[in-house]
């Protein structure tokens, strides 16, 4: 087991080779990303829209946002190509407000919430995508889907009638802690929930296991040991957020 996890790499990226400037640091670590296989979604919630222009100005198009009516004005303001993410808890009455432009919800933890998105997706005659977010951490406070009960869920077949939807992968966060080898089995755990529903690709047409969103500032190392598509960075890229 030690040699194995040896294999993996482990370092993040070292702090004294990141630009000051934070478009040019988003551009690193968005390269830093892509030789590892992971896409960044630069996660500007808190943070000026100037910041995201920098950002964007120097290639950066993926941004996550957590606060609905946040996400409605930067969107607002910022280019129209910008691929918006939403991060956060969502509450199903206010879906409709980012259902018309968001790009990937990753937060979807309940039958409830699926409904309402494909709901709103119909009426715009569009589809949403989405992850499914995983209950992983050993934390109350984290929500999203027990593992049996996801594949309980995608094995009854229920999630074809949401033909508005399009599944992309699963989300997780890990629990808050420093001993990162816990973490790494957290990710470990999302990545085999996502293997264990392989067999269902072929009968469920509006899901595809592409992407495992997994990873923060704090804990990308080890998410990227397990295999994460989607890495979501606040701090490492933006720097301190403005409460
Ligand atoms: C805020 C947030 C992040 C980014 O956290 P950092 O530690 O600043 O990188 C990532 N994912 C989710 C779901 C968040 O709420």
């Amino acid at each position: 087991m030690e040699d194995l996890l040896a294999q993996k790499n482990y370092s993040p990226i070292p702090a004294e080779s990141l630009a000051t400037n934070v478009g040019e640091r988003c551009a690193q670590v968005r390269l830093w990303l892509e030789e590892r296989g992971a896409n960044l979604v630069a996660v500007s919630k808190l943070q000026p829209s100037e910041a995201i222009a920098d950002a964007y100005a120097l290639g950066q198009r993926h941004f996550g946002e957590n606060y609905v009516q946040e996400l409605v004005d930067k969107q607002a303001q910022l280019p129209a190509d910008i691929l918006w993410h939403f991060i956060g808890h969502l509450q199903t009455n206010k879906v409709k407000y980012i259902a018309p432009f968001v790009h990937l919800i990753h937060g979807v933890d309940s039958e409830k919430l699926l409904k309402e998105i494909d709901k709103q997706a119909a009426k715009l005659n569009r589809k949403i995508n989405v992850l499914l977010q995983v209950h992983i951490a050993d934390e109350e406070t984290k929500s999203g889907w027990d593992a049996q009960e996801l594949l309980a869920f995608v094995a009854s077949g229920a999630l074809t009638t949401y033909t508005n939807i399009e599944v992309k992968g699963l989300m997780g966060m890990a629990t808050f802690t420093d001993y990162l080898q816990q973490v790494e089995n957290e990710f470990a755990s999302l990545k085999s929930l996502s293997q264990q529903l392989e067999p269902y690709l072929a009968t469920t047409p509006n899901l595809s296991l592409k992407e495992l969103s997994m990873g923060m500032s704090g804990d990308y190392p080890q998410a990227l040991a397990q295999g994460a598509t989607l890495i979501r960075l606040g701090t490492l890229i933006f720097g301190q957020r403005n409460r």
